[in-house]
């Protein structure tokens, strides 16, 4: 290890055969070694020891909705970015839509990475998104270094970026199956939707009932046909229903190129826990009840959802009113989604591996960046989340670094507090100080 410029070391480095004591050499922006934990540090290598501190491959989240320019009092890359360090992120891939413009063509996307370029704490990936009479512009955004496309199959929640319907759908996918790519679906069908008792007001129940569970079942069910007709790459955003899960299984079994995420808000809050009017746990689909969310957590240890990611998406806490109808429809969970996720995995017995599974490995992969991150090997950009995973901490909004301080986990007491996040060899956060931003612009590899 002789050229190490920094050695990181700690009795508990969650590689990808495992964890264990390891001093991990870095070099410029790169890993260049994993070594065994008591490795000589080489002559003018500067040593950190962060003891028996867990050090995580930072984490990978491919959904975020960073609503800049154009609704940046939701939010923003700089306090989006600033956010995701401070709660162990190192890569966040950002959703065409919310912002204005929505990433629909490679103009628009050349104005949203000009508005990242200065103010990204971490590395920042786009979305492309895929509207009903944009389908000239997918091969473009798609040469441009989108990492896939994000259509919705119900009314999205914003004017600018309308829903396909099934026509329109097999039209995207088969120009988006022609040169490869992938395409990442909010998979709601708008006619369950308009079938189901709309009653609006304060209570939970009602806003459960007025979003059911076949509605999620027919629109995937919808999409894993034509994505098997088409040979077509696919991916199930945000799934929360569990009755989706043998079908899923099913599809990938006769080969269909499927992949799954949910979100730490499924799996860590159900929806009898949700206080009527508290539409700070809004969010489409919806966080459904505790039954459900076993199932969930059983399909993640059996590999049928492959990631978990935030799906942040907040808004200005005045459209979060207590009418479950007309309430913005998000969840902020950027700088908690790592402790809520641990704390209800040690409670089932599972590990920190798994967490970095779902939440890094699986995520990297997904967008095709697992050759540079994801993992803490030799070859891979050194990003590193150094956490406390025995410390507790109660969730106070106004600490937190979202532009907008409402969350779902207000008041609760999670497991995990990241004490460093480290960016391609550089700490960018510790203790809740933050350096300059120095992150980079990620096109798809
Ligand atoms: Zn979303």
């Amino acid at each position: 290890m002789s050229e190490a410029e920094l050695v990181l070391r700690s009795t508990r480095v969650v590689t990808p055969e495992g964890t264990r004591a390891a001093s991990i050499a870095v070099t410029g922006e790169k890993i260049t070694a994993v070594l065994p934990y008591d490795a000589p540090v080489p002559a003018g290598a500067r040593l950190e020891d962060v003891g028996d501190h867990v050090v995580l491959p930072g984490l990978v989240d491919t959904h975020v909705h960073v609503n800049d320019p154009g609704r940046t009092e939701w939010e923003g890359f700089w306090t989006a970015t600033r956010a995701a360090a401070a709660g162990g992120i190192t890569t966040l891939v950002d959703m065409p839509l919310n912002s204005i413009p929505p990433t629909t063509t490679v103009e628009n996307l050349r104005t949203k990475r000009e508005v990242a370029a200065d103010k990204a704490h971490i590395d920042v990936g786009f979305w492309g998104g895929a509207l009903p009479d944009n389908v000239k512009d997918l091969r473009p955004l798609h040469e441009s270094g989108v990492f896939g496309f994000k259509a919705f199959l119900s009314p999205s929640g914003v004017d600018e970026f309308p829903h396909l319907d099934q026509e329109q759908l097999a039209r995207s996918l088969a120009e988006i199956a022609a040169f490869d790519g992938l395409l990442i679906v909010h998979a709601e069908d708008p006619h369950h939707l308009a079938a189901a008792p709309q009653q609006g007001g304060p209570k939970y129940s009602h806003f459960l009932a007025s979003r059911p569970r076949d509605a999620e079942d027919t629109a995937i069910a919808g999409l894993l046909a034509q994505a098997k007709r088409l040979g077509a790459r696919v991916h199930v955003l945000h799934l929360s229903s569990s009755d989706a899960l043998p079908m899923i299984a099913e599809a990938r079994a006769e080969g269909v190129r499927v992949t799954v995420e949910t979100c730490p808000h499924y799996l860590t809050l159900t929806a009898e826990e949700v206080p009527d009017g508290a539409s700070e746990f809004k969010c489409c689909p919806p966080i459904r009840e505790a039954a459900n969310q076993d199932l969930l957590w059983q399909a993640l240890v059996d590999g049928t959802i492959d990631c978990v990611v935030t799906d942040h998406s907040p808004s200005t806490a005045d459209l979060k009113t207590d009418d479950f109808a007309t309430a913005w429809g998000g969840i902020a969970g950027l700088q908690l989604s790592l402790p809520a996720m641990w704390t209800k995995a040690r409670e089932r017995g599972l590990g920190l591996e798994d967490i970095v599974r779902w939440m890094s490995a699986n995520t990297a992969r997904q967008v095709g960046l697992d050759g540079r991150k994801g993992a803490i090997a030799a070859g891979h950009d050194a990003d590193f989340a150094v956490l406390a995973p025995d410390e507790t901490f109660t969730v106070d909004p106004a600490a937190l670094q979202h532009r907008n301080r409402v969350t779902a986990y207000a008041g609760k007491t999670l497991y995990g507090v990241v004490k460093s996040t480290w960016l391609r060899g550089r700490r960018v956060v510790a203790d809740g100080a933050f350096t300059e931003p120095k992150g980079q612009l990620l096109d798809r590899a």
